[in-house]
């Protein structure tokens, strides 16, 4: 046999010039190896109690105690991880260094904790064929017939008229009871299989099965719907009138699980946008490994699935109340430092990208588009046609990026959301440039996108992680 010992001249020419795909996996060692598990085991725990935002910042809340940060309305000018709410729906967790040079910005990594779900309408319940069922409006971009003929879980809040607040968590424990829409069966579906897939499930039939059983076993008009609310005023002390003030979120029973014979995939709801949420949170926990004396921040972000909008959306001016409570927990805030530190900062907009799927692989370019397995994605730009809409970083910023990645060994991948003119999709990144700081997209490829079960590589969980802290590091 011929020695292969030797390299040719243009195999030596791709080592030097060749920009490498190459998969996490890959030579690994087994130190390495039982990290990655180890995280992704943390990261589940962390989906199957942040199922909606509200959970999500208690959940962050408790983490941060144990990590020593404090709610900066009980913080004084000595401590230096403080913990940040905001409508208990988004939040922050700062990493202070010197409270002496806010002005010349934070290190930034945000991202959102909202997810595509279904919501109750404000007037839910009706029977009907002498069932009861209550209506819903969906919330993000779903296709609305994944969501059909599987067990729901339901929570939330509701503000009663006297004040109270009951809090809602039905259907994650074994012996709960679940909700399901249902499906036609396939023997009459002769009509609905012509529909399109927008269509098959009409935003209108999204409503959740919740009873049978009528008022002391008679039969009258409402008589079950009437049962229901005297369940529920019983258990909970709400009337009818209640679910107008209140956020109640159907969204998939269940724990997130490991996907393969492998085990090297984690399938869940809600990845997008709480496996970057979680990494980041991660990453500023860790951040005393970093070594740098910049001040940090991880924000949290609502209502990214419905366009950045509200008062605890990216659009709204959530980071500069932020930035301007810590200043003024140190010292006196004015209206230059505070546009100075904006200014002055640089954020890593941490979202989902759009992994390769052999299956639907006709949408995708392949030299630009995320291989699952092959480290965190870096993009440059998001939006749709022309970059419409994305906020398209700075080639200076990328490199810096770039090289702080590079510098720690992180697997990264550059990407773009699919082929060019197939689509596109937003992140919050504009949002924030607005300020004038430098703003990258980086995150986690995910498939089944928006789906009741995404699939995150835990091999791209890692390196997400690795990412957030080689920007904490080396920015
Ligand atoms: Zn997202």
């Amino acid at each position: 046999m011929p020695g292969k010992s030797k390299k040719s001249e243009l195999e030596k020419l791709g080592d030097k010039l060749l920009f490498k795909k190459e998969s996490c996996w890959e030579g690994i060692e087994d130190a390495e190896n039982k990290e990655i598990f180890e995280l992704s085991a943390e990261y589940k725990k962390f989906l199957d109690c942040s199922k909606t935002e509200r959970e999500a910042i208690n959940t962050i809340e408790k983490a941060a105690e144990e990590h020593g940060f404090v709610n900066i309305e009980n913080a004084t000018k000595e401590d230096r991880k403080l913990f940040m709410s905001y409508d208990g729906v988004c939040g922050a967790l700062v990493y202070v260094n010197d409270p002496e040079s806010f002005e010349e910005g934070f290190l930034m990594n945000g991202a959102h904790i909202d997810v595509p779900r279904i919501d109750l309408k404000g007037y839910p319940l009706y029977e009907s064929e002498d069932m009861a069922y209550m209506k819903t409006h969906y919330y993000g971009g779903i296709k609305k017939y994944q969501w059909v003929t599987r067990p729901l879980a339901m929570h939330g809040v509701i503000i009663c008229q006297d004040g109270r607040k009951v809090e809602i968590n039905i259907g994650e424990h074994e012996d709960d009871p679940v909700f399901t829409i249902n499906d036609l069966l396939p023997h009459l579906s002769q009509d609905q299989n012509k529909k399109s897939a927008t269509t098959v499930i009409e935003g209108e039939q999204l409503n959740i099965l919740v009873g049978s059983i009528p008022f002391k076993f008679k039969s009258e008009k409402n008589s079950i719907k009437l049962s229901i609310l005297n369940e529920l005023y019983e258990k909970y002390g709400i009337v009818e009138e209640d679910f107008v003030s209140a956020e109640i979120h159907l969204v998939p029973a269940g724990k997130a699980r490991d996907i393969g014979f492998d085990r090297s995939f984690v399938g869940g709801h809600g990845q997008d946008d709480r496996i970057c949420s979680y990494l980041g949170m991660r990453a500023i926990f860790d951040v005393e490994k970093a070594e740098t004396s910049k001040n940090m921040m991880m924000v949290f972000f609502d209502k990214e699935e419905i366009g950045s909008m509200g008062n605890s959306g990216a659009n709204s001016n959530l980071i500069e109340r932020m930035v301007n409570d810590i200043i003024n927990l140190y010292g006196k805030g004015d209206y230059n430092r505070l546009i100075k530190a904006l200014e002055n900062s640089k954020f890593l907009s941490s979202d989902v990208n759009a992994g390769i799927d052999p299956e639907w692989k006709s949408v995708m370019e392949p030299m630009n588009s995320a291989k699952m397995g092959y480290g965190v994605c870096l993009t440059k730009f998001t939006g749709s046609r022309g970059k419409s809409g994305s906020n398209e970083a700075h080639a200076e910023f990328v490199a810096e990026v770039r090289n702080a990645f590079n510098k720690d060994g992180v697997k990264w991948q550059t990407t773009e959301l699919g082929k060019v003119d197939q689509g596109g999709g937003g992140t919050i990144a504009y949002h924030l440039a607005r300020y004038g700081m430098d703003v990258v997209d980086c995150g986690t490829a995910l498939l089944s996108m928006h789906s009741p079960f995404e699939v995150a590589s835990k091999a791209d969980i890692y390196h997400t992680y690795k990412a957030y802290m080689a920007y904490y590091k080396y920015l």
